[in-house]
């Protein structure tokens, strides 16, 4: 493989040019006319202007994105995480087209895509799963599932991800009232307004397990990473190893995450999601077919570059080699470009930059001073990584990288500070914390 173009943009994108210059292989970027003074253009080999600056009209344009790919030569596309990445329509497409989709095969992503089909693909593997209606359901159906179950209960698009097209509600009128505005979301974000319902559990854990697997069925699982501090849904900061499970429970749950993975005829990289009480029982969520933005602390214990390893796996290489020993423990916390109070998005130019660095800290990020965070996309400035041999380690290091981190912008306002007051309180510090600890921090 010669050249990959990488479908994508941000910290991603240069995330993924950087492993391909690693291996030798020659990256060509894509971008909006909004990303023109990206760092990802600045990495890469080649960059190709596909459009404006609204995603639908660049980076999810799917004729763009494959003219791109024909007029540079690449031969194979990476599409990092969102837009394009779990989409089956362009898998086939590339694959059509007769360059190698770097994931998994649009068969597959349709599957995983569909989280009423994947729950039951689960099920039949022995995973357990949320309490919930066995399928879509309609109104009628919702309310006699929830009389059964029990208030509260989550209303989920089946096509839904990301955290939304997820709601919360307490009794039958809520449901009644939210059913049918879920259901014209969904319509609207998704293109599918099927719904499910499910048991809204009581303060869990988010747990999710890394995989990678080879065209041969060889499934190397990669351990677990914690993702509970979350904000509406959407994941802050993560971790890995998780500091509630044991080497017991971690080994029965690979077992079966491995063997969900064969069901399906999974390829590539992935991510089996949970949540777990506090009683230890895991319940499935979903599989995402994609890398995670999570990855980094899965590489910092374990020593491996996933993305390397996806474009080894999608150019047929065998994962023929034992598992590296995992070491220590490691925590990514998000940099958003936003306000911590409201957590709308708050773009702006950086007027002045210093990253962290030393021993045991990474940081993921296409921004530097001078660049301007457009409003279109989503407001991951950075990602910084810390690792430490314990948990307490990676945590001090974390308060004193975030402590170095210093960014100033016109009109950018960013989470730096409200990170330090999470990985200072005592409940993440004792690894007690849970999805809804956030808003129980703020109010
Ligand atoms: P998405 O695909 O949109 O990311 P998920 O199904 O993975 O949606 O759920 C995202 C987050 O929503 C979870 O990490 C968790 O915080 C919350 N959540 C989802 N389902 C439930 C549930 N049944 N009970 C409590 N919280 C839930």
């Amino acid at each position: 493989m010669q050249s990959i173009l990488i479908a994508n943009r941000g910290e991603i994108a240069v995330r993924i040019i950087r492993t391909c210059r690693d291996m030798g292989i020659k990256a060509v970027a894509i971008y909006s006319e909004a990303d023109i003074n990206s760092m990802h253009i600045k990495l890469a080999d080649k960059s190709i202007c596909i459009g404006p600056p609204e995603p639908s009209k660049s980076y999810l344009d799917i004729p763009k994105v494959m003219s791109a790919i024909e007029v540079s030569g690449a031969e194979a596309v990476h599409p990092g995480y969102g837009f394009l990445s779990e989409n089956p329509k362009f898998s086939e497409i590339v694959r059509a087209s007769r360059k190698v989709f770097i994931g998994p095969s649009p068969e597959t992503l349709e599957l995983i895509g569909d989280k009423v089909r994947a729950k039951e693909v689960a099920h039949k593997v022995g995973l357990p799963l949320v309490p919930g209606s066995d399928g879509p359901v309609d109104v009628h159906n919702a309310l006699e599932v929830a009389s059964k179950i029990g208030y509260p209960v989550v209303i989920k698009a089946a096509a839904g991800g990301g955290g939304r097209g997820i709601r919360v509600v307490n009794n039958d009128k809520e449901l009644r009232e939210k059913f049918h505005l879920a259901m014209q979301e969904a319509e609207v974000a998704f293109g599918d307004g099927r719904l499910y319902i499910e048991k809204y559990l009581i303060n869990p854990k988010h747990i999710e397990f890394q995989v990678l697997v080879d065209k041969y069925g060889n499934v190397l699982t990669l351990g677990e990473r914690e993702c509970s501090i979350q904000r509406r849904h959407q994941k802050l900061i993560e971790e890995a190893p998780s500091p509630a499970l044991t080497e017991e429970k971690r080994k029965e749950m690979e077992v079966l995450v491995a063997e969900f993975c064969k069901e399906i005829g999974y390829e590539g990289a992935g991510t089996v999601e949970f949540l777990m009480d506090w009683e230890g029982n895991f319940y499935f969520m979903e599989m995402n077919g994609r890398i995670q933005v999570e990855h980094p602390v899965t590489e910092m214990v374990y020593g491996i570059d996933l993305v390397e390893w996806q474009i080894r796996v999608a150019r047929g290489e065998r994962i023929d080699f034992k598992r590296p020993a995992r070491r220590g423990y490691a925590i990514e916390l998000r940099i958003n470009a936003e306000d911590p109070k409201t957590f709308l998005p708050s773009p702006g130019r950086v007027e002045e930059l210093y990253l962290p660095g030393g021993f045991g800290v990474r940081v993921d990020t296409h921004i530097y001073c001078g660049y301007s965070v457009p409003p279109f996309y989503d407001s991951l400035l950075a990602k910084l990584i810390c690792w430490g041999h314990t948990r307490e380690e990676a945590v001090k290091r974390a308060i004193r990288a975030l402590e170095e981190f210093y960014l100033a912008g016109n009109g950018l306002k960013t989470n730096i500070d409200f990170h330090k007051r999470i990985l200072s309180s005592r409940e993440f510090q004792q690894g007690k914390h849970h999805i809804r600890f956030v808003e129980e921090l703020m109010f």
